[in-house]
């Protein structure tokens, strides 16, 4: 049912990619007078002169090895935003395609959409923050390319059911993303290894979150080789630089340690959970399969402001479409989640005079 060559914009069918200099001679020996670099570098920051390799290959290898896929499976950006924005512009023409999200979701979503003029169709998620399929494959038209599926969501927290998720990627003809950003701390498994029943899937992860690497810019995109071929096309030919493939490939190999701090925030996710729930302005901490806690509060604008005062920054989602009241705490060391609790307390306790 899916159709690639339908689903891109003819013109990116039809386009001739620029070619780097190392598209043009691939080899690693030799004399390289090709791309007009600096032929001396540092001596304390060797390699730096000379341009990245524009498809990180050695980077990807370890991807794939580590998430069990081909590497001609594997795309990587200056971040999963720039894997959003590339993924819109290969498949919807401004003014006259259109994805679809499902609110409350990650912001990015419609604010790409909107750079690039794409309309944005939506299907919230119920009041407990369930997938409404039916609703979903009601909204789609025949100008939906994209339909966006955050699991776990942002910012609600919670996975979305994976056999309605399913549901969605058999039943539409344009592409699904599944944005994985948060799997890490989930319970649920990735769907990456459903890549090879559906070509319509594509899956986002990143390292930003549970990697703890949010400095370096490095999105992972599983897809179809199809699809891998055509986000090369149209990348810029050096999206992710020197530094960041080389200090990825090394955190990539502390797998171990990087299971520990999750499994680490998970306990201080729920001791932080308990302990929110002891506030009296706290109505509802919302189940959460990521590194943070929705937080239903009586007076949230009021709470967040006060917590800025505090020097506790948290993200308002107070006037967000089904998050009414509501704030997103990310789950902190042991002795940051203990200052913020501290300072709801004193709200608490003297909001009478504070307010
Ligand atoms: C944090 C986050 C990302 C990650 O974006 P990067 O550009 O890779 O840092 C992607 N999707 C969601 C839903 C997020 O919350």
């Amino acid at each position: 049912m899916f159709n690639l060559q339908k689903w891109i914009r003819p013109h990116i069918w039809e386009l001739k990619p620029y070619a780097s200099a190392r598209d043009e001679y691939e080899g690693t020996e030799g004399i390289f007078l090709d791309a007009n670099e600096n032929p001396f570098c540092s001596k304390d920051i060797p390699r730096f002169n000379r341009y990245p390799d524009p498809y990180q290959r050695e980077l990807k290898q370890q991807i794939a090895q580590i998430k069990n896929i081909d590497a001609s499976k594997v795309f990587l950006g200056n971040g999963s935003d720039e894997v959003i924005d590339l993924l819109m512009r290969l498949s919807c023409a401004p003014l006259k395609d259109e994805v679809l999200i499902m609110p409350p979701t990650y912001g990015m979503y419609r604010v790409c959409a909107d750079i690039n003029q794409i309309n944005v169709l939506e299907a919230p998620l119920t009041e407990d923050f369930a997938l409404q399929t039916d609703l979903v494959l009601r909204t789609f038209t025949a100008h939906t390319k994209i339909c966006f599926v955050c699991s776990p969501n942002n910012p609600t927290g919670n996975v979305l059911e994976a056999s309605e998720i399913h549901r969605i990627i058999q039943s539409f003809d344009g592409v699904v993303i599944v944005d994985e950003a948060y799997i890490d701390f989930a319970r649920q498994e990735s769907f990456v290894k459903y890549l090879h029943s559906y070509p319509n899937l594509v899956v986002i992860q990143t390292l930003s979150k549970a990697w703890g690497m949010a400095g370096l810019r490095l999105g992972m995109c599983f897809a179809s080789e199809e699809i891998i071929r055509l986000l090369n096309k149209i990348k810029p030919p050096y999206n992710v630089n020197q530094a960041t493939q080389e200090i990825a490939l090394e955190s990539l190999t502390k797998t171990a340690e990087k299971e520990e701090q999750v499994q680490q925030i998970l306990s201080l996710r729920e001791k932080l959970k308990h302990d929110l729930k002891q506030i009296s302005e706290v109505e509802m901490v919302y189940p959460s399969d990521a590194n943070f806690l929705l937080v239903k509060m009586a007076h949230a604008e009021k709470v967040y402001q006060y917590l800025i005062q505090q020097k506790v920054i948290v993200r308002s989602r107070a006037n967000v479409q089904l998050t009414k009241d509501c704030l997103r705490i990310s789950v902190g060391t042991a002795e940051e989640n203990e200052q913020l609790l501290t300072a709801l307390n004193t709200y608490v306790h003297h909001k009478s005079a504070l307010v």
